[in-house]
């Protein structure tokens, strides 16, 4: 059976759990007929308001009359006979595109280019998208207003109407504190809608700290289709990884909470691990057992990821997680287990130390002696540099997937060292509140990185962003007075920050990050992302950002590559016990070769403060002239440190897959961990002007 009735399925909300043939003599000439199990997912509801039923054991043909109600059918009938009568050769190059971008059409879109081949639909589709970037933004703004222009939220500020010109000029742009008590009000037992009209099925978490976000199933079956475009561009160059082998995902679930009124909160990621169509294809297309995902303690739970992934290493042929830290703490964790992985492949017995039976139980399925392949990776792991690792031990392996672009990016020259020879990968830009854009050259250097952005996914507008530092004195901005500008209209070269609407309940809501405008694609713009739209550092209203305080860091690293060392962690905070207040740095370093570094150069710390200072920003340095901030500090802290760190917050609650690593410590335990792991002090001699 060939791939694309699945593909077909999936932005249906349709999974294939089973399927059989038979031939059919019946009639002459026979004919091999495909008998299908499908199961809906969730309830769609046609023109008429009438739900369409859930299915039974069916063949194609039966599966198309058996949606045979909607308007929404018709069309996939149409298209599924024209698909079947034409040939997709000759549909990939005549298929024309529904006149009306609405969300339905926008669906038989997918199945139409789907039903062409593979990724070339996607790519189709995303041409489409890109080109009528305004239309489909002003269909998507109508259907969420449409939609939601009854709820208690909206109707206090557009009294029902749906105009474009009264949501902007009537709904406030807002943050999750403003939405706060509405989403409270859900969790608590009160109908969703007063903000969305579409059920909550659920609640995605998102950060450090936990935020609780409405779901709903059109949420989830957005992200079948920005799973399918993301991965387009990649299966371009990298060709079909599902059908080349497996993929070794670090993968980490979060137990669930549930809300007093019974939702169930779970991060966007423990989502989809949870979803049946996601459990069916996992043992097919990647290394992790189900088991290792939900893991209640992540260590174990990574410990049988990589040892599944180091036994099935033959078939890798992508490594990854949602995030390059993840990455980086699987390969850290690699190189202080890999003796003991290795005694465990060759014995087929694993370690005790691994106590979660659901982990024991997958372990005994794939695992049997196998001293050859033990010794094997074991002289992999026994050279003295571990340059390239990540190739050696996954030989097929055609790219390391995972987001290398914002926070991240200060784990890059790191993971290069590891993964030589492989591109590093960063296929998306999303966040629990919306899915925003994808990479359409995955081959760029992760530092050139620019994510288009899709305007079929949610309605964007965004916020210029003044971000200049050169002057002393701030210019003060009053978000209200400023006119945020739409998704086509933006200019290259600009910051914004992001604001989306979405069915699920979001209106003008501020997702926190700032982006840049890099170029575009065809009408749709591509951005970089610059930061988190937060100060991390403050003594007296100097104001440095993440990327402040990246750049100097960057600066002043440089000064330990002669030494041989590498910085591999960092973070900040601004110590005020003392007046003035000044800056400390946490500082993790290694020696290139091996794991620890040698002797610090005291006089090299010490050059190093100077340098991060005379990187800051102008505010800053002069703000230390006057003594209004004091002396730069950096405090080195041991090997381990930073993955202390990470078991803290993930012990918290964090998930282990979405773990960012804090750029600026705010808890006083996170802080203890690291104070107690200082090693040494160093601080800026002089004022940098
Ligand atoms: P979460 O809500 O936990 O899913 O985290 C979403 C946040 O992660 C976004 O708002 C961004 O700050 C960050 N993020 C997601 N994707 C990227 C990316 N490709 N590059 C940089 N930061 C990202």
């Amino acid at each position: 059976m060939s791939n694309s009735p699945t593909a077909l399925l999936d932005p249906l909300g349709f999974i294939l759990t089973e399927y059989t043939s038979y031939v059919d003599t019946s009639s002459a000439p026979g004919k091999v007929e495909e008998v299908v199990e499908l199961i809906m997912i969730d309830e769609m509801k046609g023109d008429n308001g009438e739900k369409s039923q859930a299915f039974d054991i069916v063949s194609y043909g039966a599966f198309v009359r058996g949606l045979a109600r909607t308007a929404l059918t018709k069309e996939v009938i149409n298209l599924w006979d024209y698909v079947e009568t034409q040939g997709r050769d000759s549909i990939a190059k005549s298929y024309k595109i529904p006149k009306k971008k609405t969300k339905k059409a926008i669906w038989i879109l997918v199945i139409g280019f789907m039903a062409m081949n593979g990724y070339e639909g996607g790519l189709k589709m995303i041409e489409e998208l890109t080109t009528n970037a305004e239309q489909t933004q002003d269909e998507v703004l109508r259907e969420i207003l449409s939609r939601n222009a009854g709820t208690g939220y909206l109707m206090g500020f557009l009294h029902g109407q749906t105009e474009k010109r009264l949501f902007k000029k009537n709904v406030p742009v807002v943050t999750y504190e403003d939405l706060k008590p509405y989403i409270d009000r859900i969790a608590n037992r009160e109908t969703s809608e007063i903000l969305l009209a579409e059920p909550v099925i659920g609640s995605g978490t998102s950060g450090g700290q936990p935020k609780l976000m409405p779901v709903t199933a059109e949420y989830q079956k957005n992200g079948a289709l920005y799973d399918t475009l993301s991965q387009s561009p990649m299966m371009r160059h990298f060709g079909d990884i599902n059908q080349a082998g497996k993929r070794m995902e670090l993968m980490f679930a979060r137990p669930e909470i549930e809300t007093p009124s019974g939702l169930k909160a779970a991060s966007v990621l423990t989502s989809v691990y949870n979803e049946s169509k996601f459990r069916t294809i996992l043992p097919k297309l990647y290394t992790s057992a189900i088991e290792t995902i939900f893991c209640p303690d992540p260590n174990q739970g990574l410990y049988c990821q990589l040892l599944f992934g180091l036994i099935q290493r033959d078939e890798v042929v992508r490594v990854g997680s949602l995030f390059a830290s993840t990455v980086l703490r699987g390969i850290k964790f690699l190189e202080n287990h890999w003796q003991e992985l290795c005694y465990d492949i060759k014995t087929g017995r694993l370690s005790d130390w691994i106590t979660d039976s659901g982990c024991r139980n997958a372990a005994s399925l794939v695992m049997k002696p196998n001293p050859e392949k033990a010794d094997l990776i074991e002289n992999i792991c026994n050279c003295k540099s571990w340059e390239g690792i990540v190739r050696k031990l996954w030989p097929k392996a055609r790219y390391i997937s995972c987001v290398c672009t914002g926070v991240m990016r200060q784990y890059i020259a790191e993971l290069e060292f590891y993964c030589r020879g492989l591109p590093l990968v960063s296929t998306f830009y999303a966040c629990s509140e919306a899915l925003c854009g994808i990479n359409l050259e995955p081959l760029c250097k992760p530092c050139d990185v620019s994510y288009t952005f899709l305007p079929n996914m949610a309605y964007f507008e965004f916020l210029p962003v003044e971000n200049d530092h050169d002057e002393s004195i701030e210019m003060k901005r009053n978000d209200e007075d400023t006119e945020l500008v739409d998704l086509v209209n933006v200019k290259v070269g600009q910051c914004y920050e992001l604001v989306v609407s979405t069915c699920a309940g979001l209106y003008r809501y501020k997702v926190g990050d700032v982006l840049m405008v890099s170029g575009f694609y065809n009408n749709a713009p591509q951005f970089q992302f610059v930061e988190r739209k937060n100060v991390i550092l403050n003594v007296d209203q100097e104001k440095t950002s993440e990327t402040d305080l990246f750049k100097a860091v960057i600066e002043a690293k440089a000064l330990l590559d002669p030494l041989g060392s590498i910085l591999t962690e960092y973070t900040s905070y601004v110590d005020t016990s003392s007046a003035p207040g000044h800056y400390v740095l946490f500082w993790e370093i290694k020696g290139k070769e091996g794991k620890h570094c040698k002797e610090l150069d005291p006089k090299i710390m010490v050059e190093c403060c100077t340098r991060m200072e005379e990187s800051l920003h102008y505010t800053y340095k002069i703000y230390r002239k006057r003594n209004i901030i004091a002396a730069l500090e950096i405090r080195v802290v041991k090997q381990g440190s930073f993955e202390a760190l990470m078991d803290y917050y993930v012990s918290k609650g964090t998930s282990l897959s979405q773990y960012k690593k804090p750029n600026c410590i705010k808890s006083e335990e996170a802080l203890k961990i690291l104070d107690s792991r200082v090693i040494g002090k160093y601080f800026s001699p002089k004022s940098p002007l």
